[in-house]
Formats: C-alpha cells, structure tokens, sequence
C-alpha cells in the first residue's frame, strides 16, 4: 500500500510540474484570466495545438523525441527534468514520511529555477513569500514543540555572509536572491541536510560550468543561473534521505 501511495504521489508531481510549468508561461507571457487556465497547451514556436496524449508529463517527451510533431521545434530538455524531480521529491517526501513542509518547499524551488533559467532572475515577491513562510513555519515550529527546532540557521547566516563579502572581494556579487533562498533554506533543514544539500548545489553548478568550458561555451566568468542546480540537489536529497551523508562522505573524503 506505502509503495501504492508513493507511485500516486510521484504521478501527481509529475501533473503538477507540468501544471506550474504551463501557468508561469502563461502568466509570463501575458495571457489574461480566464485564458491562462482555460486555453488548451500549444507550441511555443508554430502554435500547434496539443492532443492530450501530447501532453503527458515525460512520457510525451520521449514518445516525439522533444520535438513539435508539426514544425520540429525542440522542446527545452529542462522540462521533463524539471517534471521528473518534483515526481521524485513527493515520492520521496511521502515514502519517508518527511516534514510535510517540504511539499510546499520543493513547488517554491521548482518556481524559482523556472524563473531563473529563462531570466537568471527570480521575482522579489516570491522569494519573499518563501522567507516570510519559512519563518512563520518556524515560530509556529517552536511554539508547537516549546523549543527550537532543528535547523541550520547560524550556517545559513554564515554562509550568506562569506558569500555576502566573497561578491565583494570578487566584485561579482551572488544573485541576491540565491542568498535569500540559501537563508529560508537554513531554517527549514536540520544541519546535516543542510550542509548534503550544499555541497550537492556546489558539486552540481561547478560540474555544469566546467561542461559548458569545456564545450566552449563559456568560460569561468560566465554566469551560470544557481536555482535550477539548487532544486536538482534538493531533488537528489529528498531522494537519498539518509544515505546521502555516507554517499558524499564516500565521494568527497
Ligand atoms: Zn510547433
């Protein structure tokens, strides 16, 4: 039955990726209410409208191959990656009956690195939604529980300074708002998460920079955008849970 309720749960991150992913297009590009709800999904380039069955979350991906079955336009692989790690995460997040909170904490990441990879820049609202929640889910937190729950925010702070002075002596500074998501994430995860989740997120972002140098497209002054690396390795954490901290004592020590 557990194994069931995972399946359902995977399923139905898959549907919400897709879901989110049609909205902030919608949204993003203008559409008015009711249209970015009702409007049947098109292609982006020729604007083809979509059977049902094109529209299956990853498995339409694969079927035609990423592409327009009318003009070949190919369909960013961005997004049945981004599907299949919300899938993952709920799986994952229901499987070990973590904190429920972090349904909530994967959508917002899932957000922020749809932003962030078109426009390697995330609207101040929504990262401060996020902070604003990740507070008052931590107050209620210690209320609830009448002391301080595990967390990682004095490595969050640090960590937002030596960043903070780091963009100074570098004169490059980090996107403000990787900073602030750095810090919402030190209040919802206890240290050891924290601390995998960052070094997965550095592993990660470096790995890709070093592809793309070595592919000639870019070079170590290149900006790459840090939110998509930040929910992949979220994804990856949610999804090894314990096992993470001995696979990446493994892999770094
Ligand atoms: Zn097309």
């Amino acid at each position: 039955m557990h194994i069931y309720f995972t399946f359902i749960s995977f399923v139905l991150g898959l549907v919400l990726a897709s879901f989110i992913n049609a909205l902030l297009y919608r949204i993003d590009n203008g559409y008015k209410y009711p249209d970015i709800f009702i409007k049947g999904s098109h292609c982006e380039k020729c604007g083809k409208a979509l059977k049902t069955y094109e529209l299956i979350p990853v498995l339409s991906f694969i079927i035609f191959k990423g592409k327009c079955s009318k003009c070949g336009y190919k369909v960013p692989l961005y997004y049945p990656i981004s599907e299949l790690i919300l899938g993952i995460s709920m799986a994952s997040i229901y499987y070990y009956s973590l904190d429920p909170i972090y349904y909530v904490l994967i959508i917002f990441m899932f957000t922020f690195s749809y932003f962030d990879r078109i426009y390697k820049w995330v609207p101040q609202i929504t990262v401060n939604i996020f902070l604003g929640l990740s507070v008052i889910y931590f107050l209620l937190q210690s209320l609830i529980q009448d002391s301080i729950p595990e967390n990682s925010i004095l490595i969050g702070i640090g960590l937002s300074v030596f960043i903070w002075v780091l963009g100074k002596v570098m004169k490059k500074p980090f996107g403000k708002g990787d900073t602030l998501v750095l810090l919402g994430l030190s209040l919802l995860l206890n240290v050891q998460m924290y601390i995998s989740f960052i070094y997965l997120f550095i592993f990660l972002s470096t790995l890709y920079s070093l592809i793309l140098i070595a592919k000639k497209k870019g070079t170590f002054k290149s900006s790459v955008p840090l939110l998509p690396f930040m929910y992949g390795s979220m994804g990856i954490l949610f999804f090894l849970n314990e096992n993470i901290t001995e696979i990446i004592g493994n892999i770094f020590y």
